[in-house]
């Protein structure tokens, strides 16, 4: 039997293996037949034979004899998991344990399945939310000056807080019955989108409350009393809240605050009743300096066992009013120059009843659990809404300058290099916005997905650096000097903001979206972890070897997987769509398989090590978040119906996705910790190559086409901006220019046909009057070009003040580390 016998026998065996998992029993039988086979065709004689037979054998005897498999195999591996895992802390434990996991998973498992993807439900508006951002939402937007609110008054103005107050924009996630406005998740982003596109400032004080917050704990820990006192008064404004986690001390590492409680007794409205005194330092508090009600962290403890028998309790939530006698609120910092309320509290001894509490005294203790339980809802919106809002504003405004403004005779956004940012700029404001999209789908069904939000919000935030970094320098001058009509430069300023918040974007992608995904999404790892942990031996071996024998299973398939989609490139993988698009679920199931794979080899060489190898852990999150990018791409896609005009941007993303999935996992190839293990994985992973590229001109420029005049697929893009109709505002003035530059094109064409120059020392107005006169254009064209070059002149002017003029005037009145040289200054 020839070569090509044996090549078809080995590609049908990878191929079953691939689809399938088979039993231990059939897969053994199947493997003997093979070398039955292959001895009896003469294939597998002689001593390589005997050889690959007595290795057979060996590993059938091992693995199929219980007693010999838990001898040699399934104990000597749980002794190494029990030496090479660290002890998980609680604070670990309870961040691992919170939420869920969702399509995620599948991207982590190698096998995606397609059609669950397709049929999540779309994330959608209902009317009554529809009408609430076209009404109220509209308003506040128009009711906002963003250079009024960061260098006038640095501050929101008094009727925007007051129309944000009674229209309930706090309330968004309370439910009706307690006065909110009971959202979706869906609505409550496209909120934040919509306001984020207006003024950061205004944004972000309306997101906080509405993220993790004193509202979100009380909601689902809260007392029925707590609930019907708070809720109602927070909906409306009646209470302005914030949350105060972060100190000096303690910031990535939360769970590490020094700030504490001492359970005791102590006067409260003229009763002795059980409560805490509790001494605190926080700082950068969203919200903090206007607050009435300070949701508030802290460890508690009991020194005098007026609980029981335990002393330290751990960290506890509660809601402190801001007038209690002892709370030092409302001095605040200048993030980045941007007007939202944030600041530092402190309180000494401060007593605080036990009612106090957010749950009362039985949730003594559970406040980490409560906010890891609770965290992902809101950093899977908010963040992620403002990223979204950066990429759709800049794809607007910014493709709309690049239209407008003229160098070397030529809108600068026709010229290639504008052009390669442009169509990065659309692209990613297509990918964010459609893992914004899928994730909003998965809050609206009750998923809780910490990796998903995790994922998301480091995705869009970086990606918002990039898309407006790009945005700043395709506008050039207009976007560095401040002013009411620089629509840039202040969301530029905010970025770094975005980036810190809500998990700082390095310690996530290092430490969480894989360290916590692996975890979570891995079909066995946490059995072999909680098996590894039980304390009567026998169990332990026992639970071990069935999750050892199914994770020996599923590495096997994956292996098998990932080699035969690489060596077919992915062309027998399914796809739950026909035509052209489809190879792009399969190139995804193909990266899918590798990941996998890889990433079982990872933790079986590095075991809790990983946790260590944050560069390592890094490009895992990379090949994770761009999987799932690409997968929301692809849906968004299908879900809005497949427009073509829309395929350039699909095309774009997914091909972007699967390129940065391939160069994580090239990258984790090159830095695997074992040099020989790398490169036979290589092998397996890459067989034929690193295939995918990076979108290629044709398709960036397809991209970048969409930004620069009226379409479809520009309003489809962006979606959800604030746009304004007055041809004075700081970005309706773009928009204007836009169509009246539009408008002129055919006048232009004349003038250009016509080969004449102005002359010099003759003002535009006057020329195109002679060239009227000469019937070079007509009254029509003349018009026309009058009017497109005065809103032209309009965008490309910038803002000049006199010099007199200073910015700020709080040098004198700073404090903290550098107090002494700021009062110098
Ligand atoms: C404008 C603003 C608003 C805020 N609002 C609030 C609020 O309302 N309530 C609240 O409680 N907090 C708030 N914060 C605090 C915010 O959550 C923290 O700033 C954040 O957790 C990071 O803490 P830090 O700034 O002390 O940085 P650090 O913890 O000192 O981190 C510095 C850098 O080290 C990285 N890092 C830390 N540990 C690791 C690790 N193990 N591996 C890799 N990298 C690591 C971080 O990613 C970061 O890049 C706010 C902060 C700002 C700036």
């Amino acid at each position: 039997m020839g070569i090509l016998f044996w090549l078809v026998v080995i590609g049908t065996a990878l191929f079953l293996v691939s689809r399938k998992r088979f039993s231990l029993p059939v897969a053994t039988a199947a493997g003997a037949g093979i070398l039955l086979l292959g001895s009896l065709s003469g294939f597998l004689s002689g001593f390589f034979g005997v050889l690959l037979a007595l290795v057979f054998i060996g590993l059938a005897v091992i693995f199929n004899v219980r007693s010999v498999r838990h001898r040699f195999v399934s104990l000597p591996l749980l002794k190494y998991v029990k030496a090479v895992l660290p002890p998980m802390s609680e604070t670990e434990r309870a961040a691992i344990d919170a939420g869920t996991v969702w399509w995620e998973a599948d991207l982590f498992r190698g096998s995606p399945d397609w059609d669950k993807l397709k049929n999540y439900p779309e994330a959608t508006l209902t009317a009554e939310e529809q009408t609430y951002i076209d009404g109220p939402v509209e308003e506040l937007c128009a009711m906002m000056d963003d250079w009024e609110i960061t260098f006038e008054l640095n501050d929101l103005p008094p009727r925007v807080w007051q129309f944000i107050k009674e229209g309930r924009f706090l309330g968004m996630v309370i439910p009706r019955e307690y006065g909110g406005l009971g959202f979706s998740a869906m609505a409550h982003s496209e909120v934040v989108t919509k306001l984020a596109t207006r003024s950061v400032t205004g944004a972000v004080s309306v997101m906080v409350p509405n993220s993790l917050g004193p509202a979100e704990l009380l909601l689902h820990y809260g007392t029925d009393e707590q609930k019907n006192h708070y809720l109602p008064r927070l909906a409306v404004g009646k209470e302005i809240p914030c949350f105060a986690l972060t100190g000096p001390s303690a910031g990535s590492d939360a769970g590490a605050m020094p700030d504490y409680g001492i359970v005791c007794k102590g006067q409260h409205e003229g009763q002795e009743v059980l409560g805490m005194r509790v001494t605190w330092d926080k700082r950068y508090i969203t919200l903090g300096p206007v607050a009435t009600l300070l949701g508030l962290a802290f460890k508690a403890y009991d020194p005098d066992h007026l609980l029981g028998d335990v002393e330290e309790l751990g960290i506890t939530c509660a809601l402190i009013p801001t007038g209690t006698e002892g709370v030092n609120i409302g001095r605040r910092h200048f993030p980045l120059n941007q007007a939202f309320m944030n600041g530092p509290n402190s309180g000494k001894d401060v007593f605080i009843p036990m009612e106090w509490v957010i749950g009362g005294q039985p949730m003594v203790g559970q406040g980490w659990r409560m906010l890891m339980e609770s965290l992902s809802v809101g950093r899977g919106i908010s963040l992620p809404s403002n990223g979204v809002a950066s990429g759709k504003s800049t794809s607007r405004f910014v493709g709309a300058y690049a239209r407008v403004r003229k160098q070397f005779n030529l809108p600068i956004g026709k010229f290639e290099g504008i052009e390669e940012a442009l169509g990065r700029i659309a692209g990613l404001t297509y990918t964010m916005d459609a893992g914004r999209r899928l994730t909003c789908a998965a809050l609206d069904q009750g998923e809780k997905p910490s990796v998903v939000s995790a994922i998301l919000k480091y995705y869009n935030t970086e990606n918002m650096r990039t898309v407006v970094n790009d945005g700043m320098d395709i506008i050039g001058g207009k976007g560095i000097c401040m002013g009411p009509n620089n629509f840039l430069g202040r969301p530029y300023q905010a970025i770094p903001v975005g980036i810190t918040v809500e998990g700082a974007n390095i310690l996530t992608r290092s430490l969480i979206i894989f360290g916590q995904g692996a975890i979570r999404c891995h079909p066995w790892l946490m059995d072999e972890i909680t098996a590894a942990s039980l304390p009567d031996r026998q169990e332990a071996l026992e639970s071990f070897d069935e999750a050892l024998m199914g994770h020996i299973g599923y590495a096997i398939q994956n292996g098998a997987r990932s080699l035969f989609h690489g060596l077919t490139k992915g062309a027998f993988a399914s796809a739950p769509i026909y035509g052209s698009n489809a190879k792009y679920y399969r190139r995804l199931s193909r990266m899918s398989a590798a990941y996998s794979f890889l990433a079982d080899f990872a933790m079986l060489f590095l075991g809790g090590g990983l946790k260590r190898k944050e560069m390592l852990s890094g490009r895992f999150a990379d090949g994770l978040m761009h999987m799932y990018m690409a997968s929301a791409v692809l849906k968004r896609f299908e879900d809005s119906g497949r427009p073509e005009a829309d395929q350039p941007l699909l095309e774009w993303s997914v091909r972007y996705s699967l390129f940065q999935t391939q160069v994580a996992l090239d990258q984790i190839l090159r830095n695997f910790p074992n040099t020989p293990i790398g490169l036979l994985l290589r092998g397996i992973v890459f067989p034929l190559g690193r295939r995918y590229r990076t979108p290629n001109d044709k398709l960036t420029q397809a991209c970048a086409r969409i930004l620069l005049s009226e379409s479809d697929a520009r309003n489809r893009l962006t979606e959800g901006v604030y746009l304004s109709d007055d041809p004075l505002d700081v970005t309706g003035s773009i928009e204007h220019a836009l169509k009246m530059v539009v408008a002129a094109e055919s006048a232009e064409r004349k003038l250009k046909a016509a080969k004449r120059t102005q002359p010099y020392g003759m003002d535009y107005p006057t020329w195109l009057q002679q060239l009227t006169a000469e019937e070079v254009i007509d009254k029509t064209d003349e018009a026309a070009l009058i009017k497109s070059a005065e809103a032209t002149h309009r965008i490309v002017m910038v803002d000049d003040f006199p010099n007199e003029m200073k910015q700020g005037s709080v040098a004198s009145s700073a404090s903290g580390a550098n107090s002494d040289r700021a009062t110098e200054v």
